[in-house]
């Protein structure tokens, strides 16, 4: 990816010479038409200070000038961040207790006694020590949050009760960290219960390559309980050795980026929104980007209700300020000024316009695989047309077989005989495509097809059918974790 000199220029609100006698200065002689990659672009604006307000930066621009000008992050400028901890596992094994034991044996010495608020994640000292735990447990929301981009989980506790072991739930949890390469601590719950039985565990979990480190492998096991509060602080320290083995760094001199952990609308204070700082400081004050919505910090409070004026890397605070409720997992950044927070945000509005006037046209292979992605298609309709009842009945079954957990092929219709109006009518209803074999729609009902976006496929063998729908689904079926 390259923009040029003159693109640059203009883009910054600067004259080209400018740029160019800057760049020769530097001792490289360049036209304006000379492309640069982003981090010399990024070198080059920073030597510019973004100096000109009333220029219209695009989100490429100005995303990506800061996303290249991390990557000159001096090893200096790196600090040790905390890490940010998602508790998984079966229903009733003890997420919700455990974290709320945590919370409640290790609330920041000075803060206890502070009224503890639920604002989406909280964080806890160990000997100086902070570790950030996202306070949803389970894999819904931590692969919800994937889903928008946010890959804000460092490392994941997987709870397995010791009276029950692993269970189906259990599994998901280990194949949905592994989807996201976090690593994973399993913390063995309930030992306080006489039926408990942690070896058990261990034993089953050796089966998704789950081994503790006793029998040879390198999965850190913790036998707790939450309800009396046994071993909490063993589970931390395992939580900040592994954390130590990750090297988690951030560069907290810089804006602020990170992600929505939790937004919603407060009848009193407008929107407000957990954002969890990856990289940089937010501070108050400073000009934001949430999903589609900007604004500008004025106020940050932390889960026990204290008044931040900052928030560096890892830490969790609930902002206010922003025009709109962003969504959760999505990203926000730090920006110049509020009018680069407003083109930006405006350019995502534009594009997510763009996005809903592809929902609201009609299904099509083609689409199929865009449209799975936005969660939009669980289920292909088909309408079957075919020249005689033999074929038809041929096709439906093959198609049928094709139906997947994720992705059912529905056949809504089907008829010997050309494709009719009313074939391309009950298609745009139900939003279905048109599968026709040795037959042609009928003049009027191809130009209402037209009219109204349904895709129509004409096939002579069932054989090419069934591969193009394939094909489509195993788009669908991609992994979207
Ligand atoms: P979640 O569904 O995974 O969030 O599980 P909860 O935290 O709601 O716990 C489910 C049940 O197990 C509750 O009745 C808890 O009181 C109980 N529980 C959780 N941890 C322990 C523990 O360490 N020992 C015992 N005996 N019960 C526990």
């Amino acid at each position: 990816d390259s923009i040029t000199v003159g693109e640059l220029a203009k883009r910054m609100g600067v004259k080209a010479n400018e740029l160019i006698a800057e760049l020769m200065r530097q001792g490289s002689m360049v036209t304006i038409n000379h492309p640069l990659d982003y981090e010399s672009a990024a070198i080059l604006a920073s030597e510019f200070n973004y100096e000109v307000e009333n220029v219209a930066f695009d989100e490429e621009t100005i995303l990506e000038v800061e996303a290249k000008k991390e990557a000159e992050d001096n090893a200096e400028d790196l600090k040790t961040r905390p890490p940010v901890v998602t508790i998984m596992g079966h229903v009733d094994h003890g997420k919700t207790s455990l974290l709320d034991a945590i919370r409640e044996a290790n609330v920041t010495e000075g803060e206890a006694g502070g009224i503890t608020q639920h604002i989406g994640a909280y964080d806890v000292e160990l000997d100086g020590r902070k570790i950030t735990f996202l306070d949803t447990p389970g894999h819904e929301a931590f692969t919800a949050m994937r889903a928008r981009g946010a890959g804000v989980t460092d490392i994941v506790i997987l709870v397995v009760a010791a009276d029950d072991g692993v269970m189906p739930q259990t599994k998901e949890a280990i194949n949905h960290s592994k989807a996201a390469g976090v690593p994973l601590i399993v913390a063995v719950n309930k030992i306080d219960k006489p039926e408990a039985n942690p070896e058990r565990v261990k034993q089953e979990l050796t089966e998704f390559e789950l081994v503790p480190e006793e029998w040879g492998g390198d999965t850190i096991f913790v036998e707790v309980s939450a309800k009396q509060q046994t071993n909490l602080d063993t589970l931390l320290e395992m939580i900040l050795l592994q954390a130590e083995v990750l090297e988690l760094q951030a560069n907290p001199n810089k804006r602020a980026k990170g992600s929505i952990v939790e937004a919603r609308l407060d009848k009193g204070r407008g929107p407000v929104a957990t954002v969890l700082v990856q990289d940089g400081t937010l501070k108050q004050g400073d000009a934001i980007v949430a999903g589609l919505h900007f604004g500008r910090v004025r106020s940050m409070t932390t889960a026990t209700g204290k008044q931040v004026k900052e928030a560096g890397p890892s830490f969790p605070v609930e902002v206010t300020g922003l025009g709109g409720v962003p969504d959760a997992g999505e990203t926000f950044h730090a920006v110049e000024s509020e009018k680069a927070a407003k083109d930006v945000s405006q350019h995502r509005q534009q594009k997510q316009r763009e996005i809903d006037l592809a929902k609201s046209s009609k299904v099509s292979l083609d689409q199929l695989f865009a449209k799975m992605q936005e969660g939009e298609v669980e289920e292909l309709a088909v309408i079957i047309k075919a020249d005689v009842q033999g074929s038809v009945e041929a096709v439906r079954d093959t198609l049928e077989k094709l139906s997947t957990d994720s992705c059912r092929l529905n056949v809504i219709h089907t008829g010997v005989g050309g494709i009719s109006e009313s074939d391309v009518t009950l298609a745009t209803a139900s939003n279905a495509i048109v599968l026709g074999f040795n037959v042609r729609p009928e003049t009027k009902a191809k130009t209402m097809a037209e009219t109204e976006k349904v895709d129509i496929r004409l096939y002579s063998v069932i054989y090419d059918a069934v591969n193009d729908i394939r094909d489509a689904m195993e788009g669908l079926l991609a992994p979207t974790l």
